[in-house]
C-alpha cells in the first residue's frame, strides 16, 4: 500500500491553495464542501474564484505566493501550473510538515486527493495512487450508478437511530441482525424511493417489533418500467430493485436481456398480455400481486416500457392502495421515446411538429374509435401503440379527416433492440407495408413530417443478425 487512507476533519480550519485559474477553483469548492475556510493566493482570479472572493466566500491575496502564507494552514494544495511556484510550495510545505498536494505532480505530493462518490455523510474513495486518475475515474463512475442517490440520506437516518436502536437492543448480534434486516427491507427502500416519512414509520414500526419474535412485514410491491427492450435503457432503480425482488410478475414485452438481470433466484411468473389471449386476465394480475406482496415477498412487476403509458399501471397500483399494500412506480423510458431515438426520427422538430401524440390503436371494444378529426391536425406528430391491427382503418380514418395521403409514416418493428427493423411509407401505403412485409408486433407506428427525417439521422446499426420476431399478436 503506497498511501494510507484516512478521511481528515477540515472544518473551520484554514486552508490554502496557490493559484487562481479553473483548477484551483475545483479544489477549492471541493474543500469547502467538505466546511474549510479557504485562502487563495493568485496574483489574478479566474471568473469562478472572482465570485466567491467578492461575495467574501473566500479569502484572497492578490499576489505571488509567500512563506508566511502557510502560518496556521491545516494543508496546502498548490494549482498554479507554473513548476517553479508549485516546486517551491511543495517544498516549504514540507519543511514544516504540512501535508501538501500539488496537482498532476505525484511525486510532489505528501497526500493526494482520490475520486469520490460523495452521498454524505457516506463517502466512497478510490485512488490508484497516482498511476492512473482516468482509471480511478472510471471506477468511480461504476460505483457512481450503483450506488443509489439517496444513499446519504439512508445513512443520515440510521445515525439518527443509533443511539436509540443501541438501548432497545443490547445484544450486539442481535442488534446487527436488526439492522442488517432494515437495510434489506421497507426501511431502507422507502429511504431510497424519496418517502422519508414512511421510512421513519416503518422504522418505527420494527423497532417496536425488535422485542418479539418474528420479523418486521416486508412485503411490497415494485411497479417497474422496463423500457423498450435494450438493457441499457433502464434507470438505476429499475435495476436495484430487479435485483432484490423475490419474485417477478412480468409481461410478454420485457425482453429475455432485461430478465436476465433480475436476481437469478427470484421466481419468475408470466403474466402474458397478448392482444388477443390473455395469459392471466388484469384482475387475476391484480390479486396475485396482492397475495405475494401479503406473503411477505418483495414482488417486482415489471413492465414494458412505462408503466403509465398504455400499461394499465394505474389499475395495478389502485388495488394495491385499495388492500393497504405497500408500492412504488418506477418510470420506465417508453417505447414511442426509445423507438422514435433509436430510429433517427425527432417526435418534435422546430420545422415540422410542435406536439406529439400517443394514442392506443387497440381500444377497450376492440374497435378503433379514435377522435381522428384531432389527430388529423397538421404539424403535429401521431404515435400509435398497438397499431397493427387497426392499421387499416386509422391510415384510412386520418385520410378521410384530412391529413394528406403523402404523410410520412414509419413503422418500427422490434424498436431498441438487435431486431429493431424501421419501414418507412406514407399514410397511403402503410397498410400495404405491413402485410407485404409480414411486420409483427411489437410495432410502433409514428406518422408526421417528422418521419422524413429518418433517412438522414438514422444512426442505430444493430450489432446481431435480425431475429425473427416473435409470431405473437399485438398485446393489448
Ligand atoms: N407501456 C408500454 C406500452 C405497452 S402497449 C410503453 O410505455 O412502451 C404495447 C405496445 O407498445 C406494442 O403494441 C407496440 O406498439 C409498443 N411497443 C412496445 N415496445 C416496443 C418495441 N420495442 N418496439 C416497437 N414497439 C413497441
Amino acid at each position: 500500500m503506497k498511501y494510507f487512507p484516512l478521511f481528515m476533519d477540515i472544518r473551520a480550519r484554514c486552508c490554502l491553495v496557490v493559484g487562481g485559474g479553473d483548477v484551483a477553483a475545483r479544489k477549492v469548492a471541493l474543500l469547502r464542501r467538505a466546511g474549510a475556510k479557504v485562502l487563495v493566493v493568485a496574483p489574478r482570479l479566474g471568473t469562478q474564484l472572482r465570485a466567491l472572493a467578492a461575495e467574501g466566500a473566500i479569502e484572497h491575496r492578490a499576489r505571488v505566493f509567500e512563506e508566511h502564507d502557510l502560518d496556521g494552514c491545516r494543508l496546502v494544495i498548490a494549482a498554479t501550473g507554473e513548476e517553479s511556484v508549485n516546486a517551491r510550495v511543495a517544498e516549504l510545505a514540507g519543511a514544516r510538515e504540512l501535508p501538501g498536494n500539488v496537482v498532476d505532480d505525484p511525486a510532489r505530493c505528501s497526500f493526494i486527493v482520490p475520486s469520490m462518490v460523495d452521498r454524505s455523510p457516506l463517502q466512497i474513495a478510490v485512488s490508484t495512487g497516482g498511476a492512473s486518475p482516468v482509471l480511478a475515474r472510471q471506477v468511480r463512475a461504476r460505483l457512481e450508478s450503483c450506488t443509489p442517490a439517496n444513499y446519504g440520506r439512508l445513512a443520515g437516518l440510521l445515525e439518527r437511530y443509533r443511539t436509540r436502536v443501541k438501548q432497545a437492543i443490547p445484544d450486539a448480534d442481535r442488534r446487527r441482525d436488526f439492522w442488517e434486516r432494515v437495510l434489506e427491507g421497507p426501511v431502507a427502500e422507502r429511504v431510497l424511493a424519496g418517502q422519508d416519512a414512511a421510512a421513519e414509520h416503518s422504522l418505527e414500526q420494527a423497532l417496536r417489533g425488535a422485542g418479539m419474535a418474528g420479523e418486521a412485514p416486508r412485503g411490497e410491491v415494485y411497479l417497474v418500467g422496463a423500457g423498450p427492450g435494450d438493457p441499457d435503457l433502464l434507470t438505476f432503480r429499475a435495476l436495484r430493485l430487479m435485483q432484490q425482488a423475490d419474485v417477478v410478475v412480468f409481461d410478454r414485452l420485457v425482453s429475455e436481456p432485461i430478465l436476465d438481470m433480475v436476481r437469478r433466484d427470484a421466481e419468475r411468473i408470466y403474466a402474458g398480455k397478448e392482444r388477443t389471449r390473455h395469459s392471466l386476465s388484469q384482475e387475476s394480475i391484480n390479486e396475485l400481486l396482492i397475495r405475494l406482496a401479503r406473503e411477505n415477498r418483495r414482488v417486482l412487476r415489471l413492465k414494458g416500457g412505462d408503466p403509465f403509458i398504455f400499461g394499465r399501471g394505474g389499475e395495478e397500483i389502485a388495488t394495491l392502495m385499495e388492500h393497504g399494500v405497500p408500492f412504488q412506480v418506477v418510470p420506465g423510458i417508453t417505447a414511442a421515446a426509445g423507438c422514435a431515438s433509436y430510429a433517427g426520427i425527432p417526435l418534435t422538430h422546430r420545422d415540422y411538429s410542435q406536439a406529439c401524440i400517443f394514442v392506443t390503436g387497440h381500444l377497450r371494444d376492440g374497435t378503433v374509435a379514435l377522435n381522428y378529426g384531432m389527430l388529423a391536425h397538421p404539424n403535429q406528430t401521431v404515435v400509435v401503440y398497438m397499431g397493427l391491427h387497426g392499421v387499416g382503418v386509422i391510415c384510412e380514418q386520418l385520410i378521410a379527416h384530412g391529413r394528406a395521403p403523402s404523410t410520412p409514416a414509419a413503422l418500427i418493428q422490434q424498436g431498441t433492440t438487435p431486431g429493431q427493423r424501421v419501414y418507412v411509407a406514407t399514410l397511403e401505403s402503410l397498410p400495404e407495408v405491413v402485410t407485404r412485409n409480414k411486420v409483427k408486433a411489437p410495432t410502433l407506428i409514428i406518422i408526421g413530417e417528422v418521419v422524413q427525417l429518418h433517412e438522414r439521422l438514422d444512426w442505430y446499426r444493430p450489432e446481431a443478425a435480425p431475429v425473427e420476431p416473435g409470431a405473437r399478436d399485438d398485446p393489448a
